[in-house]
Order: C-alpha cells, then sequence, then structure tokens
C-alpha cells in the first residue's frame, strides 16, 4: 500500500476551483467570472502589444545569457518599480530609504513580507480587511503572523464600514501591522476617498500600525498609475514606514510570468540597507533567486519613455473597457426592470463587482446559466463583454426574482 494512504482528497481553491469547474463544463454558452484575468471583447486573454515588443527586443539581444540573477532580482527593474509606486520624484528613493526587491509576483511579495515580518518585527498580528482576497489569511498565517481582521465592508450599504474600520484600528495593538488595498479593493470594489485614506493614516501613525500596502491593480482602477498609487504616496509622504507588494500581474498582463517586487520603506539609507540583507536571508532557503523573464520585459518597458507611454495607453484601454462594462451591465439591468438598487456596480471600482447575490444564487446561476463565479458573489468585470452580458443580466434577474 502507498505511504500516503492516508492522505485526504484537499478541497479546491475557491478562487482556483471555480476555473476547474467552468473547465468541465461543455455549454457554448458558459462564463467564467471567477477568476480577475482580463479578457479582450472577443473573450481572449491580451498580451499587451508593448509586451510583445519588449520580448522580440529581449530575444534579439545576443548579448543576454541565463545566469544566476542576485538573490534580489534585475536591479534596474527594483528601481524603477519602486519608482512607479511611489512616485519618480519620491523623497524616500532619493534618501535611498526605499528597499526593493523582485518576488514571485504579488503572492510572493506579500510572502516575503511576511516571514521578515515574522522574524524581525516586534509585534506578530497582522490586520486584514474583512472580507479580503482569499489568499491573505493563508499567505500571513504560513509566513508565521497571526491573522486578524478589521470591519471594512458593510452589506447593508455595499459601501465602506468607515466607522467600524476606524474602531477596529483604535483598538489594535499599537504597532500592529495593517494590511491595506492601495486601489480597487479585492473582492468588494469598494476603495475609502482621500478624505478617508487621510484619516486611517492619521490614526495609524498615531498608534504607531505599520501599514502594509498590497497594490495589484495598479492603473486598473483608474487608468492612471499615478492616481491609484496616491494613498501609498500619501503614507510615504510622511515620512513614516511601510511596505508595498507590487504585483505586474494585471496591469502587464503578465500574470503566469510571475513578477512583482517588495518595497520597505525605512527611516534611513543604513536601516534599509540591513533590511535588504535579512531579505536576502528570507529569500535564498525559500527559492534561490526570482526568473529572468517577466521582470526583464517591466524593466525595458518601464525605462523606455516610448514604450512606458505605450503601456499606459494600453493599460487605460483595459481599465476604460471594464469601466463600460460596468456601465452595460447596469443599464441591462435596469431595462429588465431586475429589482433592487444595482448603481453598486458602477459605483465600484477595478476589476470586480461584488453583487451582493448569495451563494444560493450563485449556485442557481452556475447550473440554470453555465456562469461561474466565487461563492460570495464576486464577478471579474474583465471577463465580460458586450456580447455576454444580456446573458448575465438574465442570469442575475433570474436569481433575484
Ligand atoms: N493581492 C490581491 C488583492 C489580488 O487580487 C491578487 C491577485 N488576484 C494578488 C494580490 C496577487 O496576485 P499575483 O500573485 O498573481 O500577482
Amino acid at each position: 500500500d502507498s505511504v500516503f494512504a492516508s492522505i485526504v482528497q484537499a478541497p479546491e481553491d475557491p478562487i482556483l476551483g471555480v476555473t476547474v469547474a467552468y473547465n468541465k463544463d461543455q455549454s457554448p454558452v458558459k462564463l467564467n467570472l471567477g477568476v480577475g484575468a482580463y479578457r479582450t471583447e472577443e473573450g481572449k486573454p491580451l498580451v499587451l502589444n508593448v509586451v510583445r515588443k519588449a520580448e522580440q527586443m529581449l530575444v534579439n539581444d545576443e548579448s543576454r545569457v541565463k545566469e544566476y540573477l542576485p538573490i534580489t532580482g534585475v536591479a534596474d527593474f527594483n528601481k524603477l518599480s519602486a519608482k512607479l509606486i511611489f512616485g519618480a520624484d519620491s523623497p524616500a528613493i532619493q534618501e535611498n530609504r526605499v528597499t526593493t526587491v523582485q518576488c514571485l509576483s504579488g503572492t510572493g511579495s506579500l510572502r516575503v513580507g511576511g516571514e521578515f515580518l515574522a522574524k524581525h518585527y516586534h509585534e506578530k498580528t497582522i490586520y486584514i480587511p474583512l472580507p479580503t482576497w482569499g489568499n491573505h489569511p493563508k499567505v500571513f498565517t504560513l509566513a508565521g503572523l497571526s491573522v486578524k481582521t478589521y470591519r471594512y465592508y458593510d452589506p447593508k450599504t455595499r459601501g465602506l464600514d468607515f466607522s467600524g474600520l476606524l474602531e477596529d484600528l483604535q483598538n489594535a495593538p499599537s504597532g500592529a501591522i495593517v494590511l491595506l488595498h492601495a486601489c480597487a479593493h479585492n473582492p468588494t470594489g469598494v476603495d475609502p476617498t482621500s478624505d478617508q485614506w487621510e484619516q486611517i493614516r492619521q490614526l495609524m501613525r498615531s498608534k504607531a500600525l505599520l501599514p502594509f500596502f498590497d497594490s495589484a491593480y495598479q492603473g486598473f482602477a483608474s487608468g492612471s498609475l499615478d492616481a491609484d498609487a496616491t494613498p501609498v504616496r500619501m503614507f510615504v509622504a510622511d515620512g513614516g514606514e511601510c511596505l508595498a507588494a507590487q504585483s505586474y500581474a494585471k496591469n502587464m498582463g503578465l500574470y503566469g510570468e510571475r513578477v512583482g517586487a517588495l518595497s520597505i520603506v525605512c527611516k534611513g539609507a543604513d536601516v534599509a540597507s540591513r533590511v535588504e540583507s535579512q531579505l536576502k536571508l528570507v529569500i535564498r532557503p525559500m527559492y534561490s533567486n526570482p526568473p529572468i523573464h517577466g521582470a526583464s520585459i517591466v524593466a525595458a518597458i518601464l525605462k523606455d519613455g516610448d514604450m512606458y507611454t505605450e503601456w499606459t495607453v494600453e493599460l487605460k484601454a483595459m481599465a476604460d473597457r471594464i469601466i463600460s462594462m460596468r456601465h452595460q451591465l447596469f443599464e441591462a439591468l435596469q431595462a429588465k426592470g431586475t429589482p433592487g438598487d444595482w448603481s453598486h456596480i458602477i459605483k465600484q471600482i477595478g476589476m470586480f463587482t461584488f453583487t451582493g447575490l448569495n451563494s444560493d444564487q450563485v449556485a442557481f446561476m452556475t447550473k440554470e446559466f453555465h456562469i461561474y463565479m466565487t461563492s460570495d458573489g464576486r464577478i471579474s468585470m474583465a471577463g465580460l463583454s458586450s456580447r455576454t452580458i444580456p446573458h448575465l443580466a438574465n442570469a442575475i434577474h433570474a436569481a433575484v426574482t
């Protein structure tokens, strides 16, 4: 008998498992709104033109070799990633008090940051929003932190539970780590206003709470890279410390290339350099050093003025298409007279709409309409097109009536 005979079958991942179920469905009208991956109007995955161009340049450059990268990754990529999130004129960067290491996309950046904090930071509790991306609690628990939640979303208003948020952060122990979605909160699509961000910043600084930003959607929320980085820059501008995990999965469409960065903003250059030395000790036994290809694509685009501009145009087009899907879905439900207030579809921000549909309604839509989404009623707007919106509107209408 197998030495593994007693191992029990694990459940599918709640998000990636949606795609597994979708792939098994033979219906021609099936629709996958589970995973947050951009699709074109034709329902196809998109490789940005500027990414193709950068890859061609890399292939044609015969001086490129396949040697190991340093533990911290591609140096240019790290510098340019810090500039992208903190701003080209960030004093923290100019004062050399930011350390940035290339990691395996957003998830890997969160994990490395989590492990670093578990090993070296005095307070081991991290507060994550309720709800949040399903992988957050697992990543931080396995990193060795203790995970607690702060109130974030109010199902009654389908908006931010701002007073609950402030109260929970107020009651957190001094020094606790707080995970903040930099923009386009997943799964709710609800972000604080800039006034609310300012109040959150003041409260967190007054209690010495440590901000850990998860930036998985920079540029995807508003279509502007700078506008979407504003909350992070507010926290850096006050001279305080913070962490930021960046992903290029969505904004450059590099999902499977696994390219991201972890930055730690410190009070001074000497601390930053010691922090980096310890990040290397976290990374080395985990995966030794990161892969070359994706980070080289990003560095090529970020360092070239024309390619950078081309990227911003393609990024804006993706963001605009998502916003247009919001309006089309909202209008389709209005036209059908579907009961309820659906204005949250156009108010929410980023890749997802938190529909408010419950798990029974979701199961009904999957069974009767072959529409796949996570059981919390989150739908990826990036997976919709003008062609599929009527089908979704019919399904929602049927589910609520
Ligand atoms: N954080 C959030 C909030 C996300 O939505 C995602 C992607 N779904 C990630 C991090 C990480 O994604 P990746 O590892 O593919 O960059």
